[in-house]
């Protein structure tokens, strides 16, 4: 292939800064004069607890964690966080319930498996009842406003997901539990998407976590942030490996963490802290954004179904009116360097990621790409 610069769409695993890539190629056999590959490190070793404790300092600097909050590092992926949550929290309350929010294929997936812990009540959804229940999922273009939310007062927690990566919709701002009648409700909040891409108010969430591999580091690790007074409940059943408290107690190492998958992601978060932390990053990804948006409104050719204000600045997805081009425009995007546009099944035509490791400039060529192609086949 002649092409020699790609930009990845990857809607995850997903594209890693550069530097981050190159600085962990030169430290790969040899980390630091240590004589050892971080791979090959004992995880109670000092240089690996160094590394370690550099990447949850550097997370909590870049979140504004407060004090009283843990920052985990776990693993099983945001899908075991959707048993993990109601094991540990459920009985927060004596009743053991749980309001969740359906908004797209992720939280559908995180209400169905709750479902096996409590009282799972449904306290919104932009699905009916029978698209919630069946397997296949169609792509929404709204979310309900936290006004309509119908919390039980009784939960003891609230979960919803703040970007649904698949549909493309995003929630930029948290619901207030006292004004929704549920003061002693605690906000559950799956991230992961859309994790340090945007200032967040930590201090509002009792928890939140994230799968890193979209935003915050590679696969096999999984960041949870909880406050300190919610640990200590977990049901019997509970694994001890995913009980908050034991976790926590042994800063992560209560079996043996993911070990390289926690380096590169405390390297994708020092490259964060010098670009300038969350601020600066979001200020980017919002120009990165309306630069997309504003190309596929702008034309007949591209699609966006979601309304304005509930659109991802993350995840992009978009139609062409003539479906039977998408082959055409997979391949040829490809053969100019832009990877992993295809969307997902279940929406179908495209979808382009665009996290914090993907520059302005990857956004204005795949931009080129799409109107260069609209002129041949619009
Ligand atoms: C990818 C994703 C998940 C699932 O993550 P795994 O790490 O594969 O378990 C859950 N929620 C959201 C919002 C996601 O984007």
């Amino acid at each position: 292939m002649t092409q020699d610069i790609f930009w990845n769409f990857s809607a995850g695993p997903s594209v890693l800064p550069k530097a981050v890539l190159q600085q962990a190629a030169e430290e790969m056999i040899n980390w630091h004069s240590s004589g050892q590959s971080v791979m090959e490190m004992s995880h109670r070793g000092a240089e690996f607890v160094q590394i370690y404790e550099q990447a949850a300092a550097d997370l909590r600097t870049l979140i504004q964690a407060p004090e009283d909050y843990e920052v985990l590092f776990m693993q099983g992926g945001a899908t075991a966080q959707n048993a993990v949550v109601p094991l540990n929290l459920i009985a927060l309350k004596d009743a053991h319930k749980a309001d969740y929010v359906v908004t797209g294929n992720w939280s559908k997936k995180s209400y169905h498996e709750a479902q096996r812990y409590g009282q799972i009540h449904l306290a919104a959804s932009n699905m009916t009842e029978q698209v919630i229940d069946e397997h296949h999922y169609a792509p929404a273009t709204w979310i309900p406003e936290f006004e309509t939310w119908q919390l039980d007062p009784e939960a003891s927690y609230l979960h919803f997901c703040s970007n649904e990566t698949i549909g493309g919709l995003e929630i930029a701002t948290l619901p207030d539990l006292d004004a929704l009648g549920a003061p002693s409700t605690e906000l559950v909040v799956d991230v992961s998407s859309h994790f340090l891409s945007r200032q967040f108010d930590v201090q509002k969430c009792g928890l939140l976590y994230a799968g890193a591999q979209k935003n915050a580091g590679p696969a096999g690790v999984t960041i949870v942030v909880v406050r300190k007074d919610l640990l200590g409940k977990a049901a019997d059943i509970c694994p001890s490996a995913f009980n908050y408290a034991n976790v926590a107690q042994a800063h992560s190492s209560f079996n043996t963490p993911p070990t390289y998958a926690i380096y590169i992601a405390g390297l994708v978060y020092r490259w964060l802290l010098n670009e300038g932390g969350i601020a600066v990053i979001e200020q980017r990804n919002k120009r990165k954004a309306e630069l997309l948006y504003q190309t596929i409104d702008a034309s007949d050719f591209y699609h966006n179904p979601v309304q304005r204000r509930y659109r991802s600045r993350m995840n992009v997805p978009f139609t062409l009116a003539d479906e039977s081009l998408n082959e055409a425009f997979l391949k040829q995007a490809k053969q100019a360097g832009l990877l992993n546009l295809k969307g997902h099944k279940s929406v179908g035509g495209m979808r382009a990621s665009i996290y914090n490791a993907m520059p302005l400039e990857g956004v204005q060529a795949l931009v080129d790409f799409m109107q260069e192609f609209e002129r041949r086949h619009g």
